[in-house]
């Protein structure tokens, strides 16, 4: 294929119309025969990835980081004590063991973690492939991305994003951003016309892959593909962005480096207490360093990175893909949502419902995409629908088997306008045919219209359609009986007059028009001014039926709903009302002319007016600049959006949300989330989901906190009672740590969202996880569990009558005593994890049995602890002793009292909050 291999100096000279021949195909595209040899031959076109980062490299990792180093460090130093002691003590030999236990547990946990978070992502990315249209075979197809071929003839639209090198060969106001190769961010122009030899990065009538379409549209023929392309050339994928850390990690790390400073103070001061009552050092540093290793939180991070990818799983499953795991974190305090309508609200399924022209109405019937459906005297709207339908691009799809239905290629509006088209009788084809399209001023939801230039039997002329008030203030005349009048004062308010009656059906409306021209070439102000009005064309898109429940859930949850369309006013109005967005019989309508008229004080003020606002026949500048003010007044803000131009909304916004199924590559591309199914009540869910991950986290902090406090305060109290041994030795700590505690902890990570989630305000931006109401939490269940395992530990030794002086290692009441301590711990987190599922409802109301993942690991800390009791070789390990049965009935009743006495404290909480909610009424 000489023609491929080395085009581009060659092919960048050509004139347009031989750069199909150059380059082996025609403007027909290729064969699905040339199209297979030549993925055959050239490969899919991906770029080929840099190996991802060895396994061991991965594991190795894990024992580096801070907390790892620190344990490795107090692991050596265990050892070396051990070999300088004498006698030398065994437990300090299982006191270092056990600390080389807790690094490899940890860097097992972080390991597998970050393996399942990158396979998440991957699999993630491979949920929205990315597409492109291309013609094969004369026809238009949507293929993915990676089975382009040189030779294939690509369709390029705004916003879409150029899927591999190649020579344009038709542009109307095609321009692209070619930032990720040249660095540059303006939008720069494309032509079809041949350039003269150059750097071909410089030829302005090549795309490349990596770049997006940012206006305009056009054609353009691939010269070369993946590991080929400019971009190939220039990058290697890296295997793995770095992943930044989020700020609820962020707050967990600093905690959790925080209390190891604690913990270090505390096993200082435990060694300067007891270094004048021992013989030697060396003991007293053993232990008091064991105290550190078990205080240190350090399986807390790994477990806030699980609980937040599996809120990111869950989000998948329910049609959000989380693209920055900030948006987990977000969602969960986000305030106010700007939506679309088209899609989001609506089901983007549009259909023609009513055509006028030439003053009378005429009915449509038929839903959706298939062409079946009468029109009332239809041969008078033809011309209308003719026009139309030329001036469109997208194309429709007949369903290839029984259960598929007809679909739309491109814009779902201009669907329905082909659609109406057939319904009247037109065929398309011999339309085209009659009246070929010479150029075309693409639509933008800036202009609001489109225009296409047509070569005709009578000469050149210009079909417009877009929004009626964009048309009719371009308008001069209206078709009338045949011919042209003036569109005088009167006639206007009454056209004017048709389009919000339409509009105020909840209807989408368009205005069709048409010129004479005098050349094929015409300036887009000469093609767009003194138009001849054929009609209105109102067409019916209908609320998703899910919808309006996910709006009423946000109102309870205190979630403002705003919606940001570009139709209008009396269209979005009607919609509104249907999905539940208004209520009153007054809501606050602003359109982006009225913006534009407002200052940031003016604005500021419109949008603290608490009623219902829709902002209206707005642009994405306007939806950017209320994003941006709401943003002034601390507002953590959601934004839909799809076209190209909202790509700086999507960034700007706290959590930007893009369209899979409709949305540009562009606006995928700058938000933090991609609804797959573009609803609204996906949104609404993620904000459920993202609610319940910061309170699992909440959850399982208190949980592991308050067993530290319970193992801590005994350890004090002993000390400063003079009693020469510990409550509770270090290596019983590490197996609550490790044993019995973190799978719990994952259990109450891994929560549903609870069934009220959703009916409290969101969470304040500022709000700080270690809250004084955490805090409070951990020191209202830790310090009772301390109290309970404190009098056991000090009842039991009393009750023996041997002064503490006697006491040893070997004391067999010791070792039932410290027995006693660990398993009344255990249990205790056993009904802790039950109560710390809600913050102010009861056990029962949660549901004892809710959980059953939390309630097998609760059983399997228990069956552990048994093990440690009764198995010889592990009683040697932690100096234990068996329990009989009337020791675990008193220690299951003790575990209990924290379980009862937060039991109480949320009654109370209930009633205060009945009561002011009683009183408020
Ligand atoms: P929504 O919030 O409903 O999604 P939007 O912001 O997507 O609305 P646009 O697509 O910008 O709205 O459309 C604004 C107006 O432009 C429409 O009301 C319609 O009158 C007109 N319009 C929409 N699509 C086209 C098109 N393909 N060609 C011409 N005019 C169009």
């Amino acid at each position: 294929m000489p023609g491929l291999s080395e085009p581009h100096q060659p092919v960048t000279a050509l004139p347009a119309e031989d750069v199909f021949t150059a380059l082996e195909t025609s403007r027909r595209g290729l064969s699905r025969a040339q199209a297979h040899d030549r993925l055959r031959t050239h490969g899919a076109n991906e770029l080929p990835r840099t190996a991802p980062r060895a396994v061991w490299r991965q594991l190795g990792a894990q024992f580096t980081d801070l907390f790892a180093v620190v344990l490795i460090v107090a692991a050596g130093v265990t050892f070396l004590a051990y070999g300088l002691e004498e006698p030398r003590d065994a437990g300090t030999a299982t006191l270092a063991v056990a600390i080389l236990g807790v690094v490899l547990l940890n860097a097992g946990i972080g390991f597998t973690q970050e393996y399942s978070a990158e396979r998440t992502a991957q699999a993630l990315e491979a949920m929205v492939p990315r597409t492109c249209q291309v013609v094969r075979g004369g026809e238009r197809l949507e293929l993915p991305a990676l089975d382009v071929v040189p030779g294939d003839v690509v369709v390029m639209e705004a916003g879409d994003a150029v899927p591999a090198d190649c020579r344009v060969a038709e542009a109307h106001e095609l321009a692209v951003n070619n930032a990720p190769l040249t660095g540059e961010s303006n939008a720069v122009g494309r032509t079809a016309d041949p350039v003269a030899a150059g750097p071909l990065l410089e030829a302005r009538n090549c795309v490349f892959m990596g770049t997006d379409v940012v206006t305009g549209s056009g054609l353009a023929v691939v010269f070369a593909t993946g590991a080929a392309t400019e971009f190939g050339r220039i990058y290697r994928l890296a295997a793995a962005a770095p992943r930044q850390k989020t700020p609820l990690q962020r707050q967990v790390a600093s905690m959790a480096r925080r209390v190891a400073g604690v913990a270090l103070a505390i096993g200082a001061l435990l060694f300067a207490v007891r270094l004048p009552s021992g013989d030697s050092v060396v003991q007293p540093f053993v232990f008091a360093l064991g105290v550190m290793v078990a205080l240190v939180p350090e399986g807390l991070p790994a477990t806030l990175s699980v609980s937040l990818s599996i809120g990111v799983r869950r989000m998948a499953r329910r049609h959000a893909l989380v693209k920055r795991l900030l948006a987990v974190e977000a969602l969960g305090s986000t305030t106010v949502i700007c939506t679309d309508k088209t899609g989001t609200l609506t089901q983007a399924e549009m259909t023609v419902t009513e055509v006028w022209t030439e003053g009378r109405s005429h009915s449509v019937t038929g839903v959706g995409y298939e062409p079946r459906g009468e029109i009332t005297d239809s041969a008078s709207v033809r011309e209308l629908l003719r026009v139309a339908g030329l001036c469109c691009n997208a194309r429709l799809v007949p369903p290839t088997g029984p259960t598929e239905r007809w679909r739309v290629l491109g814009d779902t509006t201009e669907g329905a306008l082909l659609v109406a088209g057939i319904k009247a009788g037109l065929d398309r084809r011999a339309d085209e045919a009659a009246a070929p399209r010479v150029t075309e001023f693409p639509f933008d939801s800036d202009r609001k219209l489109m225009t296409t230039v047509h070569r005709t039997g009578a000469g050149y002329q210009a079909y417009v359609k877009g929004a009626p008030g964009e048309v009719l203030a371009r308008c001069a005349g209206i078709q009338q009986a045949g011919r042209s009048d003036a569109l005088t004062g009167t006639y206007r308010t009454a056209v004017a007059a048709v389009a919000d009656g339409l509009a105020s059906k909840g209807l989408r409306v368009l205005a069709v028009a048409r010129r004479d021209l005098h050349g094929p070439r015409p300036a887009q102000e000469e093609a767009e001014s003194v138009l001849t009005l054929l009609g209105l064309v109102g067409m019916q898109d209908p609320p998703r039926p899910e919808v309006t429940d996910a709006v009423t859930a946000c109102r309870r949850a205190g979630i403002r709903v705003v919606m940001v369309t570009g139709d209008h006013p009396l269209t979005g109005e009607a919609v509104a009302r249907r999905v539940g967005l208004v209520r009153g019989s007054e809501p606050v309508v602003v359109t982006g002319t009225q913006l534009d008229g407002m200052d940031d004080a003016a604005l500021d003020s419109l949008l603290a007016t608490p009623s219902d606002l829709l902002l209206c026949r707005v642009s994405p500048e306007h939806k950017m600049r209320v994003v941006t003010a709401f943003q002034r007044h601390g507002e953590v803000v959601a934004v839909t959006g799809d076209g190209a131009n909202d790509a700086p909304a999507l960034k700007h916004a706290d959590i930007g949300v893009a369209m899979g199924a409709s949305g540009t590559d562009v606006a995928r591309e700058a938000a933090s989330m991609v609804l797959l199914d573009d609803s609204f009540a996906s949104i609404a869910t993620s904000v459920r989901l993202g609610r319940a991950v910061y309170q699992n986290v909440r959850k399982f902090l208190v949980y592991l906190f308050s067993h530290n406090v319970g193992e801590l305060v005994p350890i004090l109290a002993a000390t400063f009672a003079g009693f020469p041994l510990v409550p509770i030795n270090a290596v019983q700590i590490l197996a609550i740590d490790l044993g019995s505690d973190v799978l719990p902890a994952l259990a109450l990570g891994a929560e549903p969202p609870e069934s009220d989630v959703m009916d409290r305000p969101p969470r304040s931006r500022n709000e700080r996880l270690f809250s004084t109401s955490v805090v409070g939490r951990i020191l209202f269940l830790g310090g009772i569990q301390a109290l309970c395992v404190s009098a056991v530990f000090f009842w039991h030794i009393g009750s023996s009558g041997i002064p503490f002086g006697d006491f040893t290692q070997d004391t067999r009441v010791y070792q039932e005593a410290i027995t006693m301590v660990q398993a009344g711990i255990v249990l205790s987190q056993f009904f802790n994890a039950l109560t710390v599922r809600s913050d102010h409802r009861s056990v029962l109301t949660v549901g004892l049995t809710s959980n059953p993942a939390l309630l097998a690991a609760g059983g399997f800390g228990i069956a552990l602890m048994a093990a440690i009791s009764y198995l010889p070789t592990l009683q040697a390990v932690f100096n234990t002793a068996p329990l009989d049965a009337g020791d675990w009935t008193v220690l299951a009743g003790l575990g209990t009292v924290p379980l009862l006495a937060d039991e109480a404290r949320k009654a109370l909480l209930r009633r205060r909050s009945g009561r002011s909610a009683g009183g408020a009424k």
